[in-house]
This record gives C-alpha cells, sequence and structure tokens, in this order.
C-alpha cells in the first residue's frame, strides 16, 4: 500500500498569483506600462460567466488591468471579430481571450485565427500551436502548462517518466501531450478508440485524465506509485441531492494506489488562471520589449 499525497494545486496557485503581483509591479514600475487582459464573453452560459468574473477578479488583484466585452448570445461573427481586430490594436491591451464556448452560429476557430498571436495568452491559435509542436517559444495553453508546473514541483525532473494522457483535445489532451515531450517524457496519447485503455493507462509513471467523464479512470487502472493528474470537472448529483464536483479518476480508489494526486476541485482548476496571468504578464513584456 503506497501512502499517497494530495497535490494542493490551489496552494500553488496563491504563491504563484503572489509572486506574479510582485512581478507585475515591478514591470509597472520599470516601463510605466500596466498590463492589460481583455476578455470577450459571448452569450449567457452561467459556467463560463463565473469563469470570466473569476478571471476579471484575480487580474486586477495581480494589479493588472482587466477588460470585459460582454455580447448578447445572438452577436453576428462579423462584429466578434471587429472586437477582437480593435483589441488587436489596442496598445493598453497586451493579453486576449476570447471565452469558449461561442454560441453555435459563431465559428471559434475564425475568431481564435484572428487573435494576434502575440496577444493569443490562451496559447489556442495556430501560429502558438505551431511553435510549441516545433519547440520554439510559444504562449502555451494554460490548463496543460499548469499540469506541467504541478508535475514538476511533485517529481522535480520528468525526464524518461512514461506518461499516459487519456484526452487529445486541441485545449488540454495535444498540447499536454507536446510539454511532457519537451520535459524529455515517452507520451502516449489516449482517447475514445484506444484499445485496451486501462492496460495503457497501466503503464503511466504519470497519468493524465482530461476526457470530461466522471471518475472514468478507476483505481486499479493506476501503476502504483504514480502521479495523477486529473484535469476533468464534472458535475454530477450528491447524495443530498445537490449537484458536486468531481475528475476523471475515481479519487478514493486511488487512495493507496496513486504516489500522487491532484483533488477536484483545489488541484488543477487553480492553477490555470494562474497561467492566464502569467502568460499575460510575459506577452506585455515581449510587446513591450
Ligand atoms: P473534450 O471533450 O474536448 O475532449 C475530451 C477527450 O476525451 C477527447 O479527446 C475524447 O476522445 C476523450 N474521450 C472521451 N470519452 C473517452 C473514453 N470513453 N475513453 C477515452 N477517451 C475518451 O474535453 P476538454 O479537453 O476540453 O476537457 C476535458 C475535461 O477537462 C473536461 O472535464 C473539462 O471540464 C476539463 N477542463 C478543465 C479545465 C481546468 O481545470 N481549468 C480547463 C479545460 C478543461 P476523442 O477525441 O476520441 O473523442
Amino acid at each position: 500500500m503506497v501512502e499517497t499525497r494530495l497535490i494542493d494545486g490551489k496552494a500553488f496557485a496563491e504563491t504563484m498569483r503572489a509572486r506574479l503581483k510582485d512581478e507585475v509591479a515591478a514591470f509597472v514600475n520599470e516601463t510605466g506600462v500596466t498590463p492589460g487582459l481583455a476578455v470577450v464573453l459571448v452569450g449567457e452560459d452561467p459556467a463560463s460567466a463565473v469563469y470570466v468574473r473569476n478571471k476579471g477578479k484575480q487580474t486586477l488583484e495581480a494589479g493588472m488591468a482587466s477588460i470585459e466585452h460582454k455580447l448578447p448570445a445572438d452577436t453576428a461573427q462579423d462584429d466578434v471579430l471587429a472586437l477582437v481586430r480593435a483589441l488587436n490594436a489596442d496598445d493598453a491591451v497586451h493579453g486576449i481571450l476570447v471565452q469558449l464556448p461561442l454560441p453555435a452560429h459563431i465559428d471559434a476557430q475564425a475568431v481564435l485565427a484572428t487573435i494576434d498571436p502575440a496577444k493569443d495568452v490562451d496559447g489556442f491559435h495556430v501560429v502558438n500551436a505551431g511553435r510549441l509542436a516545433v519547440g520554439l517559444d510559444a504562449l502555451v495553453p494554460c490548463t496543460p502548462l499548469g499540469c506541467v508546473m504541478l508535475l514538476r514541483d511533485t517529481l522535480g525532473s520528468l525526464a524518461g517518466l512514461e506518461a499516459v494522457v487519456v484526452g487529445r483535445s486541441n485545449i488540454v489532451g495535444k498540447p499536454l501531450a507536446q510539454l511532457l515531450l519537451r520535459e524529455d517524457c515517452t507520451v502516449t496519447i489516449a482517447h475514445s478508440r484506444t484499445r485496451d485503455l486501462p492496460g495503457v493507462c497501466r503503464r503511466a509513471d504519470i497519468l493524465i485524465g482530461a476526457v470530461g467523464r466522471p471518475e472514468m479512470i478507476r483505481g486499479d487502472w493506476i501503476k502504483p506509485g504514480a502521479t495523477v493528474i486529473d484535469v476533468g470537472i464534472n458535475r454530477v448529483a450528491g447524495a443530498d441531492g445537490k449537484g458536486r464536483l468531481v475528475g476523471d479518476v475515481a479519487f478514493a480508489e486511488a487512495q493507496g494506489i496513486a504516489g500522487a494526486i491532484t483533488p477536484v476541485p483545489g488541484g488543477v482548476g487553480p492553477m490555470t488562471i494562474a497561467c492566464l496571468l502569467a502568460n499575460t504578464l510575459t506577452a506585455a513584456r515581449r510587446q513591450v520589449g
């Protein structure tokens, strides 16, 4: 029986945000420029509204400017593109984030492609995805970046470790696999068509769940001592009838098997905004020179 360590993403993200606040203050002092993050929200999706509110609050707390554009759900795609172009041209804006998902009548790829890659703090533009893939400096997607920070804090060097990423989305799975390759892991990307998923997972020294299926990854899929990063955020009905959040990993079953695991909530989630703020400062530094 292994003693399973909890990876406290909430505490890590708090420390990171405190450090960032000092770095932002030093940057403002040196350049006279306040880094600005513009967030575009189209429509009324309640989860997105909560994310955007938290992002705005934490941006201000870090000493940066928060610029929010809330557009009605029926906004025409051309109007969203025109707003993004205006933000590209605005010197007070160093980072642009368009909250996903967008309403069905808007082509998300067209919107993401319109963001200036230098201001693409979500790292979703093909230029940043391509730069990451070929090993050039890039603005890297926030959630995968947060996962790798937690892994390095937990394990030190990741070189030579077997990493299995379950999920191949452009936002999490694929960029995370690229980052783990950059850390010299041996990387497997698994997905809905993978054969013998439990067997593939059991190979992993580092096992990542980025699927969006509550507790799909069972305890006996985990190699004893493996480090488990649970990206999934799934709302399920609790025993009291109220909703509660669970990850993609059966957290209770992982106890005594995994060497370390992130909880949901309080694991990867808080790292995403901390990394977004870090990316905004990086983007501001590059733009101000
Ligand atoms: P997507 O729905 O875009 O991708 C899910 C991936 O999981 C797909 O690649 C899919 O495979 C794979 N998958 C689905 N079912 C299975 C299965 N039965 N077996 C193996 N693989 C499967 O999700 P995202 O990547 O956007 O998000 C994943 C999870 O992470 C969600 O719970 C989301 O809420 C959470 N999330 C958390 C964030 C945070 O902590 N801040 C940020 C972003 C996401 P295929 O490609 O074959 O369909």
